[in-house]
């Protein structure tokens, strides 16, 4: 049986609408994949060459994985998403030829994006893997044959996502390779704003609830401890009555001191 029956090839049904803010990186991504795929003359008039990947990194919980699945939802293509750690832990001894069955999937299925997600545990720099150094290594070797592979514009975009870029192994990302990096932030206010409006549509929210003290108050919040809060203060909101009608500013008060940011310290120096 096939080592990659699991991975699905889907159009997934997320929208660029249901990203809050992050208006660059969408535009950059549009420009970077759904541009040349769309209007591959006018890349030939201007001389320059499309990437075949995109690197998306930044800290955890800030909408990676949402931004790729967008971005093949909107462009019309088929999505193939891969975690690196299941690809190395899943299929112990066949890694390589997972990664060889994936390529082959995305190319069958081209025009296709096809996502890693925590590349970083396919990719690790050559010598800074430990114990398995062996199969990271043909791993690795195997990706960049894939690479190589590939025709831009037809078939398959590469998109990666990851925590940690300096863990990634330079000769990924050479020219003609995954030669193009977005950085995705930690949201700034008009992102949280957004994220709160989005969390809102469907909760039954006081009106002294004050967006703009909610928007202060989760600096370094990333999107998904955003979201963390809202569900959080929900849950206090019933905790008081279960029948309760809305959820108070109190609420969220009360979430804000129980959901607090946590990306390490450790992690934070690779994001400025
Ligand atoms: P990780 O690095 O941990 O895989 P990620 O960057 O891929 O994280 P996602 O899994 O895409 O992040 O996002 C986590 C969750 O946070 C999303 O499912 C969504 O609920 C929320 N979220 C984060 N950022 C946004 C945003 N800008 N707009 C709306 N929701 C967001």
């Amino acid at each position: 049986p096939s080592a990659m029956r699991e991975v699905a090839i889907d159009v997934p049904k997320v929208l660029w609408s249901d990203i809050g803010g992050l208006e660059t990186v969408k535009l950059k991504l549009k420009q970077a994949v759904e541009w040349p795929l769309k209007h591959p003359e006018s890349f030939i008039r201007m001389g320059i060459q499309p990437p075949k990947g995109v690197l998306l990194y930044g800290p955890p919980g800030c909408s990676k994985t949402m931004i790729a699945k967008a971005l093949a939802n909107e462009s019309g293509l088929n999505f193939l998403a891969v975690k690196g750690p299941e690809l190395m832990n899943k299929y112990v001894g066949e890694s390589e030829r997972a990664v060889r069955e994936i390529f082959r999937k995305a190319r069958a299925v081209s025009p296709s994006v096809l996502f890693f997600d925590e590349i970083d545990a396919l990719a690790v720099e050559r010598g800074r893997s430990s114990g398995a150094g062996n199969v990271a290594d043909r791993v690795l070797a195997q990706l960049l044959t894939e690479m190589d592979g590939i025709e831009q514009l037809k078939d398959v975009t590469i998109l990666a996502a990851t925590n940690r870029p300096d863990m990634i192994d330079k000769a990924l990302m050479r020219p003609g390779r995954i030669d193009r990096i977005i950085y995705v932030p930690l949201p700034d206010s008009e992102t949280r704003r957004e994220i709160f409006k989005l969390q809102f549509r469907s909760m039954p929210i006081s009106e002294e609830v004050c967006l703009e003290e909610l928007v202060l108050q989760t600096q370094k919040y990333s999107g998904a401890e955003i979201t963390a809060v809202c569900r959080e203060a929900a849950l206090l909101a019933l905790q008081e009555d279960i029948q309760a009608k809305c959820i108070m500013g109190q609420h969220f008060q009360h979430a804000l001191s129980i959901v607090t940011p946590r990306i390490p310290e450790s992690l934070r120096k690779f994001y400025e």
